[in-house]
């Protein structure tokens, strides 16, 4: 194996008493010198007689007088662009040039340089803090913006540790044994080859440091950097190979690596934004940084078996890409990535944009009937991909708490269907357009047979109100039945009909309840016959209904009963609620806000379940990943009824834009398998949670259906005490360990576990191994 490279080189070897010697004869200082650390040169410290420090470097015999020249140039016009940048500038030989050349005895000719001893020492990557690292990723770009505009011919040369090289050192992976390690290597080279190399050529490149690690940045007592210093290792490569060298080091023994890594980004990036490629290849440069100090290591452990130093690189390369390993190399890309895309952020004198105040001026403007905000220390999110959410220092979460981005946070088919939509034209249903028509048929296709139209409007809420207005123009009634622990919206209408919302003692005369049908508690789960239990709670509400002098007009039913704890009934049970109801004139409205767009795992639609075609179907919330856009669907003679007395009309119901959301949405579904993944993982996950079970007595009842799950905490599991504050902590304790889940239920003791249905299956494990921790923890 030939490779060009003064690596291979023996260092000089020269004694302090050489060094003074040169000191004095070369530059006119005179002082002591003492032998500094160095991987291929010789470095002393040198005092001279006024106190004034210096470090002489002598170069190795091998190395290109245009190289010293170079890292010379390099200096001076760092300086000069950015003064602020704390870089050593060379004391002038007695000749008035910043290098000398000395003969040493039994070593050769050297190229020796006396450069300024910064002030300052080397920091640890665990007692920085982020202001220090924010700090020194301004730093390392800072030093890549000055040098952007140097030229020399000498930064053609090839250096190992210059990235692009990296396929030169693949062969000494053979020098691993054979084993995990190696074969962790092996998958970091062959991603190396297949990600990074075709893309290297198209990169931003010029002349970097290429090793700006705490090794090489000199801090002072509150972290601050004073001081830059080795240039030996500069290249003309690619720009964004500055930032694997410093993370490498910055990330070394930290359990914070994507916190860590987000701040210096954050850092970098607000001197030197990213293209997107280099933030796409940023966890593979990485990875490739720690192959390549492996590798160089593995080989000049071979040379010099002495040289603690260099014995001293791998171990720490290996745990990184354990530790990288253990998300995924593809993950741990993703967030490194998303990390870097990061829009810039305002920062203040003494850290980040403070939560607290934001907090503040939320309180202040959107007033208290507001829903506070969730979990005992709330988030602040910025970005989501997938099943996670980011916050403002690039902290992840597992997302396994909300529905509504249900092809997972702003997928990028969606986004692109509502940009593109949005460039084009928004305007409303009172013009002809393709999208709305062609949503509605594939909405009406999906439903059973009599389902044949569509109404859209904006939210889930509204289109319950639409259903109202329908129920009541066709019936003639004026009352709603729900369950007792329902939630169905907000407009004024539904409002009544949610329940869980009432203030309390206060049931609205439009509002009548029956028990939620309940498998774990109560008369359904105690009875031998749920379905006589379920006939029996109807025909008491529409008795009450009629003492009241009132009668029905529509029962809503959520088939996930999410707000009443997530029950997953017998199908008899609840076409017997229905039927009960439908049998005293009352139309049923599938509410499939919660429910549906494949939440279940078994089909698009919840209410499928229960074998009972429902008048009404109403969607929400999924329905554009978060685009605003709902709808109504049921029989065309029932909008008849409507249609009779009025028109309907919704200024931005069913606009171009929400539809295209909408029809994306419907796409990924179908073309990710995303039903057959809730069925698959959801069944995975309720299982793992129920095995926890058997270790966990405070779970009393796991169930659900698909990715609607349902934990039901109990003090103890005979008396079934409902065990609401455990809940509370629970959640909160979750989302302190990066998983988002809620509560749910009457006593607020089930946990709410719902998370976009693109969770794979290793998130899921991620929830179920969080819970078990939490729980560990929390009884220990
Ligand atoms: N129905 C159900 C079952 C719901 O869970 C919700 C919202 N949580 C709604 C209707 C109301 O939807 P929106 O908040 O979009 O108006």
């Amino acid at each position: 194996m030939t490779i060009p490279d003064v690596l291979d080189t023996a260092p000089p070897r020269l004694t302090p008493a050489d060094a003074e010697r040169v000191a004095a004869d070369v530059f006119g200082v005179v002082g002591p010198a003492r032998a500094l650390v160095s991987e291929r040169d010789q470095n002393f410290a040198v005092v001279g007689e006024r106190g004034d420090g210096w470090v002489l470097k002598v170069a190795n015999v091998a190395e290109d007088p245009g190289v010293i020249e170079m890292e010379v140039a390099a200096v001076a016009r760092i300086a000069e662009v950015d003064p602020a940048l704390p870089v050593p500038l060379p004391h002038p030989t007695l000749d008035g040039g910043p290098i000398g050349r000395v003969e040493i005895a039994g070593s050769g000719t050297h190229l020796v340089r006396l450069i300024a001893l910064l002030p300052g020492r080397n920091a640890r990557a665990d007692e920085l803090t982020d202001d220090n690292i924010h700090a020194i990723g301004t730093v390392v770009a800072g030093v890549g913006r000055a040098l952007r505009g140097l030229f020399h011919p000498a930064a053609g040369r090839v250096i190992l540790w210059d990235q692009q090289h990296l396929p030169r050192l693949f062969p000494r992976g053979s020098l691993v044994e054979p084993g995990q390690r190696r074969d962790l290597l092996d998958r970091v080279i062959a991603r190396f080859s297949e990600r990074v190399l075709p893309a290297l050529p198209t990169l931003r490149s010029q002349l970097i440091h290429n090793d700006v690690t705490l090794d090489n940045l000199l801090v002072d007592a509150g972290g601050n950097v004073t001081g830059i210093i080795d240039f030996g290792d500069m290249a003309h490569t690619a720009l964004v190979l500055d930032i694997p060298a410093t993370l490498q080091s910055l990330l070394r023994e930290r359990d914070d690596l994507f916190e860590v890594a987000a701040t210096f980004l954050d850092g970098y990036t607000s001197v030197m934004p990213l293209e997107e490629t280099e933030a796409q290849l940023l966890g593979d440069l990485l990875a490739g940084r720690m192959a390549q100090t492996i590798l160089i290591s593995a080989h000049r452990t071979r040379q010099y078996p002495d040289n603690e130093y260099i014995r001293g690189w791998s171990e720490p390369a290996w745990a990184l890409l354990a530790q990288l390993e253990a998300i995924s190399l593809d993950e741990a890309g993703r967030r490194l990535a998303a990390a870097a895309r990061r829009p810039v952020r305002t920062r203040r004198a003494g850290g980040w944009a403070v939560d607290e105040e934001l907090i503040e001026r939320r309180r202040r403007v959107l007033g208290s009937a507001l829903e506070p905000l969730t979990y005992q220390r709330p988030l602040h999110l910025v970005r989501g991909e997938g099943a996670w959410m980011f916050d403002t220092r690039g902290r992840g979460y597992l997302d396994a708490y909300n529905n509504v981005p249900v092809v997972g946070h702003s997928h990028p088919r969606v986004v692109e269907a509502i940009a593109r939509q949005a460039a084009t034209l928004n305007t409303n249903t009172r013009y002809l357009h393709e999208n709305v028509v062609e949503l509605a048929e594939r909405l009406t296709a999906s439903m059973p047979p009599g389902l044949d139209t569509v109404m859209f409007v904006n939210s889930g809420s509204e289109a319950n109100d639409l259903a109202w207005r329908l129920s009541t123009a066709v019936t003639g009634g004026d009352t709603g039945l729900v369950t007792d622990w329902a939630y169905h919206g907000v407009t004024s209408a539904i409002a009544a009909f949610s329940p869980s919302e009432w203030p309390r003692g206060q049931q609205p005369a439009s509002a009548e309840t029956f028990a939620a049908p309940n498998t774990y508690r109560g008369a359904y789960a105690e009875a031998d016959d749920p379905q006589r239990v379920a006939r029996h709670e109807v025909s008491a509400a529409l008795g009450r209904v009629e003492a009241r002098g009132r009668s029905p007009a529509a029962l809503y039913l959520d088939a996930t009963f999410t707000a009443d704890g997530i029950f997953l009934p017998a199908a008899p049970v609840v076409a017997a609620i229905a039927e009960g109801v439908r049998n005293a004139g009352a139309l049923y409205v599938a509410d499939e806000v919660q429910s549906g767009y494949g939440r279940t795992g078994d089909g698009l639609w919840g209410f499928s379940a229960w074998d009972v075609v429902p008048d009404i179907v109403t969607l929400g919330k999924p329905m554009g990943n978060g685009h605003p856009v709902a709808a109504v669907i049921t029989r065309a003679e029932i909008v008849d009824r409507l249609a009779s007395q009025t028109s309907f009309f919704s200024t931005f119901g069913g606009n171009p834009v929400a539809c295209a959301a909408a029809l994306a949405v419907l796409d990924v579904i179908e073309e990710e398998q995303l039903i057959d993944n809730a069925g698959a993982v959801g069944g995975w996950l309720r299982t793992a949670i129920t095995d926890l079970a058997a270790r966990h007595p405070v779970i009393g009842d796991v169930r659900g259906r698909g990715l609607m799950l349902g934990v039901e905490l109990v003090t103890d599991p005979d008396s079934r005490q409902p065990a609401g504050d455990l809940a509370v902590r629970i959640k909160d304790e979750m989302r302190e360990r990066g998983v988002l889940i809620g509560t749910t239920g009457r006593a607020g003791n089930t946990l709410k576990i719902r998370p976009p249905l693109s969770i794979r299956r290793d998130e899921a494990e991620l929830i179920a191994t969080t819970l078990d921790e939490v729980l560990s923890a929390l009884e220990s």
